[in-house]
């Protein structure tokens, strides 16, 4: 349709959209410019030339203000905001703020830190200039608004620090880089707010500070606006899809708010926290056409405060009033987001006691206006969406700027009439977490003193400590009591069933004690909630009716740190003698006498830090557990040979290993641990999944290779280079036709990922190639089992470990998607099959893992078959004959004949051959061939650790971990996915263990070749 014959299919529609002036409440401002304060003419011209349709603007944005000293987003641009064919780099939109900061004292910008790969975060301030000044006190009272117990929980107190507090209100933009909208969106806002005399305007001014980070993530900001200008030089060809974003990952950048492990985060995290701001408003662009997704639906996340979910409802619902009465289409909120998970930016606010919102809007990927057709699902009208988006229509990036400016500025206005209400709620916020203890609890969680994981320990307290939370050590030893758990009889069980299992049940009250030195964070300080929700299990009812849950379901970070972490009821405890720590450490050190040196192997990541750092040291792990020098050591323990114990104690010192000195090698049979050279595949299909691997192993000190799957042919021998290769999930269900082909070649022009002159960011320290298209390919795949054959290991996860099986590195496993199981996200149990296996060393019994529908691998002891199956059902009981249930039956007239007793297997076993199957069979697989099992899925009722697990019958028992031999090497098969969002530390050594012994993975098989 071109854009005449558009504008007359509409302009029926448009007459009757026409603005008409409404009524606003007693002693509101009308939106709309101040007739007495001249417009810049030339610059509102351009914006609506460039407004696709009158209704797509508001009475808010459709003029700018014209200034005399305070320069407009054009003179950065060269065009308005918004304009076509126009995508500032992260550095042109500082520029633009630093300029306004200059020309304006109603502007102040702040660094806030740097990315992964350098670049500078901002801040910009605008409010009025009598505010500026006082940032200071004001920000004073706003921590005691914050902090409650500054002021006693006094309210009256409370209350007169409201009515003298400015609130903050802040607004981030652009954190998913091909959503680009928002950067000029704010440079125009900024400068609104800066210079608009009108009344509105005005009150938002002098009431609210503004706050506004236009670009969370800078890196990928500035390679998405390099692709955008070679599409610009290249408009005929397919320009290349943002493989990366950031450094690390790429949309996940925005599920890290539990974690904190990147940069961005922790940089809005401080600055939200810092400006004591009230609201958290992050700027997405992926629904026609506002899309305020706050409200979302449920299940809502256990942990807020009921309050918040109210303020929600305040916002947006007046939020989608204004703008519909501005006449602007497709603005609602509710919609299919559920509010459960707590791993999104805006959720920072959410569990620390402020608000967080979310506005989806309508982008194009870069600065090109297009035709948009909708799903019917997009423009149909529901009772949420009364003035739905409409199904087709001509969209452009102002468009979409108008949008979210108008959005903001209607936030920030009734934000700003009801601010008083506002902070008291912020300061109520605050106040009943602190009174979390006596409310719902619990009154604190408890890390022992007594941890064999030190350092994983230490690691879970940092990251508390990164969301602010105050941690509290014991001074001496705490006992409490524990709450008597009432175990519910399970669906269908009768009474006389269930004895086996209520030999366990525990009715008397128990009390346990903690050591002194053990870690207390207390639930009675302002951020309780925020430790609350991450260290608490979570439940998500297979009945909910929710049935698409939006991301994860389950984070438990106590389980998944595998770490103890208990959760106390018990008041008393806040009454035992107990001191903050400001800086939580593992400590480590040497203790003894003696040349040998041995680590207890407890499945932390940091020994395998200590093998690569001490990388000429002689270091073998123990194959057995043994006594030395009155300790106990456990399987897979360290011995250092060969080192300087200056160079071991400090080593130790700064990861925070405990190390033992021996006089005399204990007798046990031992094996090399080596620092194996790793090389990192990723394909050039998503790096987002693996990301996270990478971001692991650097913050680890792991060094390995990156290569894509494309490198992987030209290596000409790649056994002689590396030990192991790493292949982490592609995450998107590759299959493995996607990895060895890649994105079609047949047609199309190349892709190119490369820094140019056009393109200076694109690659940064990660790779690059001259067409992205080309997979693995054939070559690249007998490559890579050549590098196998040859004694390599080859470590797969869910997607690439379903590639490893279909192109035939797995004898007898067979990988299938289950059909009806639904483990979104979420903890689950597993157990240890074969803890001989030095991929197990240093684990329990039991491992808390994270599962996404992982790949369901079966066990077969005949290559290429399935799992033995009948036709019709299982012969279980007699068939009817002669005789009592037990008897055998007869044949009339025959002699009797025993029946052979078929011999049984479980699930996570390779069944036995039978006698029918061992006649002839080329393909029956001898044991020393077999995979071995070294992780299995729980059975079907203890699955369940966190989130939702339903029908999780399919994957019960199923195996989680498997070792393949192939040739002289071995393939690695995980159905769990143990390295994600900095969540799974106490995983993590699954992987590492595998990498260090690689050479000696059949240490303590029964079965092996030898
Ligand atoms: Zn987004």
């Amino acid at each position: 349709m071109n854009r005449n014959h558009f504008w007359k299919a509409l302009l029926p529609i448009a007459l009757f959209l026409t603005v008409a002036p409404f009524a606003w409440a007693d002693g509101e401002s009308a939106p709309g410019r101040d007739p007495k304060q001249p417009v810049d003419e030339a610059y509102t011209a351009k914006m609506k030339k460039y407004t696709t349709a009158p209704y797509f603007t508001s009475p808010l944005v459709d003029y700018l203000p014209a200034s005399k000293t305070v320069p407009t987003p054009e003179v950065v641009l060269g065009d308005v905001a918004g304009a076509p064919g126009i995508l500032p780099y992260a550095g042109e939109v500082y520029k633009y703020m630093r300029s306004l900061e200059k020309a304006s004292p109603r502007v102040k910008v702040i660094s806030i830190g740097t990315t992964e790969e350098g670049r500078e975060m901002i801040a910009v301030a605008v409010t009025s200039e009598e505010n500026l000044k006082k940032l200071e006190e004001n920000r004073a009272r706003l921590a005691k608004l914050a902090d409650p117990r500054t002021i006693y929980s006094d309210d009256s107190e409370a209350d007169k620090l409201v009515a003298q507090s400015t609130p903050v209100y802040y607004i981030t933009g652009t954190i998913h880089s091909p959503e680009t909208g928002a950067p000029t969106a704010l440079m125009e806002l900024a400068y609104r707010l800066a210079v608009d005399e009108s009344p509105y305007i005005k009150d938002i001014r002098d009431g609210v500070i503004t706050l506004i980070t236009p670009v969370v993530e800078v890196d990928g900001r500035d390679r998405v606006v390099d692709v955008y200008k070679w599409h610009l030089a290249h408009p005929k060809d397919f320009y290349p899809p943002l493989i990366y974003w950031g450094k690390y990952v790429a949309h996940d950048n925005n599920r890290d708010a539990m974690g904190v492990t990147l940069k961005l985060t922790q940089n809005v995290l401080n600055t939200y926290v810092d400006w004591k701001a009230q609201v958290l408003h992050d700027l997405h662009e992926s629904v026609p056409y506002l899309y305020d997704n706050t409200v979302g639906d449920g299940p809502y996340n256990a942990w807020i405060d009921p309050i918040l979910a109210d303020e929600w409802n305040m916002i947006a619902s007046r939020n989608v009033a204004d703008m519909t009465k501005f006449g602007m289409p497709g603005v609602f909120t509710h919609g299919d987001f559920d509010t459960w998970s707590p791993g999104y930016l805006m959720f920072l606010a959410a569990l620390h006691n402020g608000i967080s919102r979310l506005y989806e809007t309508f982008g194009n990927g870069n600065a090109d206006t297009r035709e948009r057709t909708l799903e019917p699902e997009e423009y149909a009208r529901t009772w949420f969406k009364q003035n739905p988006p409409l199904p087709k229509t001509l969209w452009s990036q102002r468009d979409n700027n108008n949008y979210e400016e108008t959005g903001l500025l209607t936030s920030l206005h009734y934000f700003n009439e009801n601010k008083r209400l506002f902070l008291k709620n912020f300061y109520l916020k605050a106040k009943r977490s602190v009174q979390k203890p006596g409310a719902e609890g619990p009154v604190a969680y408890v890390l022992p003193a007594d941890e064999p994981r030190g350092t994983l320990q230490a690691e879970l307290l940092q990251v508390l400590q990164k969301q602010k939370v105050e941690i509290s050590r014991a001074k001496s030893a705490i006992t409490i009591t524990l709450p008597v758990k009432k175990e519910k009889k399970k669906e269908g069980e009768k009474s006389g069933d269930a004895k086996e299992e209520k030999k366990d049940e525990k009715k008397e009250p128990t009390t346990r004690s903690f050591a002194a030195g053990s870690f207390v964070i207390r639930m009675d300080q302002p951020y309780s909630r925020i430790a609350d929700a991450l260290l608490d299990h979570q439940y998500w009812s297979p009945e909910d009716p929710q049935k698409t849950p939006y991301d994860d379901t389950g984070w438990s970070f106590s389980e998944l740190f595998g770490v103890q972490v208990v959760r106390v009821t018990d008041a008393k405890i806040l009454d035992a003698p107990m001191e903050k720590v400001s800086d939580v450490r593992a400590s480590g050190g040497v203790k003894g006498d003696g040349a040998i040196f041995a680590i207890n192997n407890h499945a932390e990541p940091a020994l395998a830090t200590l093998r690569y750092k001490l990388k000429d040291a002689t270091m073998e792990a123990a194959e057995e557990a043994f006594d030395a020098g009155g300790a106990k050591f456990t399987r897979g323990t360290f011995l250092i040979r060969d080192a300087k114990r200056a160079d071991v104690e400090s080593a130790a010192k700064e990861l925070g290993l405990q190390i033992a000195a021996l006089g005399a090698a204990p007798s046990v049979k031992t094996h090399p641990v080596r620092a194996a050279r790793i090389a990192y595949v990723h394909t050039w299909l998503s790096t987002q999944t693996e990301g996270w691997w990478r971001l692991a192993l650097d913050s680890l000190q792991i060094p390995y290779e990156y290569m894509s799957t494309q490198a992987i042919a030209k290596i000409p021998d790649l056994r002689a280079k590396y030990d192991v290769i790493l292949f982490p999930p592609v995450g998107i269900n590759a299959s493995a036709t996607a990895i060895i082909q890649g994105l079609p070649t047949a047609w199309g022009n190349p892709l190119p990922w490369k820094t140019t002159e056009l393109t200076p960011n694109l690659v940064g320290k990660n790779d690059s190639t001259d067409d992205m298209r080309p997979g693995l390919g054939y070559d690249g795949l007998a490559k890579l089992q050549s590098f196998v054959q040859d004694g390599g290991v080859l470590l797969t996860v869910d997607d690439t470990a379903q590639f490893a099986l279909s192109v035939g590195m797995g004898a007898g496993v067979n990988a299938a998607r289950s059909e009806k199981m639904k483990i979104v996200g979420a903890v689950v149990g597993t157990q240890l099959v074969d803890g001989a296996s030095p991929i197990a060393y240093g684990y329990d019994e039991k491992i808390s893992a994270y599962c996404d529908d992982g790949v369901i691998f079966s066990l077969s002891s005949v290559a290429g078959g399935r799992r033995r199956r009948r036709l019709g059902p299982d012969m279980k009981q007699r068939p009817t004959g002669r005789g009592t249930k037990d008897d055998p039956d007869f044949a009339v007239g025959r002699i009797g004949a025993e029946v052979p007793e078929e011999q049984e297997s479980e699930v996570w076993e390779f069944p036995p051959l039978t006698s029918e199957q061992t006649h002839n069979n080329a393909r029956a697989i001898p044991p020393a061939n077999r995979a071995r099992v070294v992780l299995r899925y729980a059975n079907a009722k203890d699955l369940l650790i966190s989130g939702l697990v339903d029908g999780g019958g399919e994957i019960a028992q199923h195996p989680a971990v498997l070792d393949v031999p192939f040739g002289q090497g071995h393939v690695v098969l995980f159905s769990i996915n143990p390295v994600y969002r900095g969540e799974t530390r106490g995983t993590y050594s699954l992987v590492l263990n595998t990498v260090l012994n690689f050479d000696n993975l059949n240490a303590g098989r029964k079965d092996a070749a030898k």
